[in-house]
């Protein structure tokens, strides 16, 4: 086909909105801002074809790496808010701090993402594309991102706005087409974008459609309801944001004539597609669209179940879309809707994303107990596996470039285990790594001969972000007795978690205090923790520091990007480690949960969980020092035998081989 024609294909199975005017130089000669602009096509007719079984994969947040990860080319400016990243940092070395930002040249990721749930997405989403599956994603075009985040010391953390520009993100496009929501307060119009997630090999990609309430065609109040992500101060916009995902959603996938045979809904958050489906049909019409629909559960810790009372959900729906929510929703003897009830009785397959939090999801919801399956989340290992890795895995033939990096090959590293080339050669991948890290924090004297450890993630209390400052006096005694220590953190907490925003002030305070330590104590905490940093991280540093209240993390996926780097784990048994456990790849402390029931995550345990983390650091930091005596790599250490487990143990923990659980338990559909 020629490219004119290819374009014009392409224009009328999607209608971009200001494409004379704007788009037309980045969408010509065959190609979509510097992609093949054919898989998109051929994408764009599947999802329209009768006899795909296509899925739709809903979920309020996605975090693309879109920095790092096909990388779309413009031919017009960027606007500079969607490039620089700059992060001051906190640190016992103050003078630095005055001076110096970490500062990360590039376009920023999408800001359409908080943290896991949204990363999970992306790698879902980009996995689809490699196994060129006919499935699109649903989200929302979130117009101030979620925040960015100022550290205030004696204060904690200040959250800003964040602002960035739609129109001059390179791959996003308008569509011209419309949905309307019609809400109990009046009708709600939403614009849809599209972005497009291409294979690692560009030959196939899913489209994300991405709501958008900011249009003249709305009042002004209505506008901002796009705003941010997680956004909680008044609950009526919360269920409002919901209904935009959820019946937005199923609206929009209508207006672009898709045929959906799954609505894949990610937590509660999206349970209104069923509402909009289902309005309007008799009762046994309603039970034959549950085959259509299928949830996932990612988190056991209550405040991530959304909850409204029914007061509130009269105020902001129509009487007939309530009553529907209310017959699936309702709590028993309590006068609240809980989305999680409405999505677990309207599915016809429910997931959990690890085996123990399959195990913690059953004691939850007893009556549910029997249909909870379990899909253990993974991360898509080529974004997320560092260029000393992939050239590590090429030269031993375990993967070759420009092909997806298959599971098979990562476990066949365990071959090469006593081969002493190959030690050699996985530890200088590694240094490489650390020493790029180091690189980039040169200011604050960063050593990469220096054992180092990092904990970055949200700030949640069950996360317990600043255990390992509990003591901060055995701390230094440690690292005094055992070897010097460089200790990174990072972390946002939810605006609203007041919480949170005790931790860090807490932690900011510590690492003050440690001032005098810095010869051989080193900290640094890092604002505004994102992917570009967590892909430093992940991948630079010796030590993996995981340590959230057993059974509360779900599954945690940031340790399993660490793996595919052969940077050791240091966890609690929670989550995904729990099937990882005797694998070899790092040390299990702390506190180990074998109740018969979940309770809260009241007491955190930090007194004796923090005793445990030293004790097990110490070990850690010693046969580190054993194995690098200053720089000079003792080959046969147990460490490097950790680190070719890591990589072994890696080829479970993938999206590979968790895409392939989701189609046959999840989908249907045939292997
Ligand atoms: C991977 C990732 C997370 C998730 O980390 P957990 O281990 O699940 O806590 C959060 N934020 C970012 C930016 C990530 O890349």
């Amino acid at each position: 086909m020629s490219d004119e024609a290819l374009i014009a294909e392409f224009l009328s199975l999607v209608e971009v909105e200001d494409f004379d005017r704007v788009y037309a130089v980045d969408i010509s000669d065959g190609r979509y801002f510097g992609m093949p602009l054919a898989p998109l096509v051929e994408a764009e007719k599947r999802l329209r074809a009768d006899k795909e079984r296509s899925i739709a994969y809903f979920s309020m947040e996605y975090g693309l790496a879109s920095s790092f990860y096909n990388t779309f080319r413009t031919k017009r400016p960027i606007d500079q808010q969607n490039k620089s990243s700059e992060h001051e940092i906190f640190s016992n070395f103050r003078l630095a701090d005055y001076f110096f930002t970490l500062s990360l040249e590039g376009l920023v990721d999408l800001p359409i993402y908080s943290g896991g749930l949204g990363v999970l997405a992306g790698d879902t989403l980009k996995t689809m594309a490699d196994y060129r599956l006919p499935c699109v994603g649903v989200g929302m075009l979130w117009n101030t991102g979620y925040f960015k985040q100022k550290f205030w010391f004696k204060y904690g953390q200040a959250p800003e706005k964040m602002h960035w520009d739609m129109h001059s993100y390179p791959g996003l496009i308008p569509l011209k087409n419309r949905v309307k929501v019609s809400l109990a307060s009046g009708d709600l119009y939403l614009k849809l974008w599209k972005y497009y997630v291409y294979s690692c090999t560009l030959d196939h990609a899913i489209p994300l459609i991405l709501l958008d309430a900011n249009i003249p065609e709305n009042n002004e109040e209505q506008r901002h309801l796009t705003d941010q992500l997680y956004r909680s101060e008044s609950t009526s916009i919360q269920i409002v944001q919901r209904a935009i995902l959820g019946m937005g959603g199923a609206l929009g996938l209508a207006a672009l004539g898709y045929r959906i045979e799954t609505f894949h809904l990610n937590e509660g958050h999206a349970v209104f597609a069923f509402i909009e489906k289902a309005r309007g049909l008799a009762k046994e019409e309603i039970q034959d669209l549950s085959r259509h629909f299928v949830y996932t559960c990612h988190t056991p810790v209550a405040a991530g179940h959304d909850r409204y009372s029914t007061y509130e959900v009269r105020r902001v729906l129509k009487p007939e879309d309530c009553a529907l929510l209310e017959a699936f929703g309702k709590e028993p003897g309590r006068d609240t809707v809980s989305l999680t009830l409405v999505a677990m009785n309207t599915a016809s397959a429910i997931n959990s994303v690890a085996e123990s939090h399959q195990r913690v999801m059953r004691m939850q919801f007893p009556v549910y107990k029997d249909r909870i399956q379990n899909v253990t989340n993974g991360v898509h290992s080529h974004t997320w596996i560092s260029e000393s890795f992939m050239l590590l895995l090429e030269k031993y033939g375990l993967a070759s470039s420009g092909r997806r990096l298959e599971p098979a090959g990562l476990a066949r590293v365990s071959e090469h285990r006593s081969d002493g080339q190959f030690r050699a050669d996985l530890w200088q991948a590694h240094q490489r790594n650390k020493v790029a890290l180091c690189g980039y924090f040169e200011k604050w004297k960063l050593d990469p001969d220096v054992f180092t450890v990092c904990w970055a993630r949200r700030i949640a209390a069950y996360k317990r972000p600043s255990l390992i400052l509990q003591d901060t006096a055995s701390l230094i005694e440690l690292a005094k007795r055992a070897g010097p220590l460089q200790v990174i953190l990072a972390g946002k907490a939810h605006p609203k978690d007041n919480l949170g925003f005790t931790y860090i002030n807490q932690m900011l305070d510590k690492i003050d205090s440690l001032a005098e330590s810095y010869d051989y104590l080193r900290i640094i905490m890092l604002e505004n923790y994102d992917i570009s940093l967590a892909r430093l991280l992940v991948s630079g540093v010796d030590v993996w520091l995981n340590n959230p209240l057993p059974p509360f993390e779900a599954s945690g996926t940031s340790g399993m990007k660490a793996i595919l780097n052969a940077v050791l784990q240091m966890s609690t048994l929670d989550g995904w480690v729990v099937e990882a456990e005797q694998s070899g790849i790092g040390r299990i402390f702390g506190y180990r949960f074998n109740e018969e029931s979940v309770g809260t995550e009241q007491n955190l345990r930090l007194e004796e969980d923090s005793k445990a983390l030293y004790r097990t650091l110490e070990e850690l930091v010693r046969l580190y020092y054993a194995t690098n005596r200053k720089g000079r790599v003792e080959l046969s250490s147990e460490w490097i035998d950790m680190m070719v487990n890591c990589i072994s143990t890696a080829s479970r923990f993938n999206t590979c081989r968790m895409i392939e659980e989701y189609m046959q338990k999840m989908w249907k559909m045939p292997g």
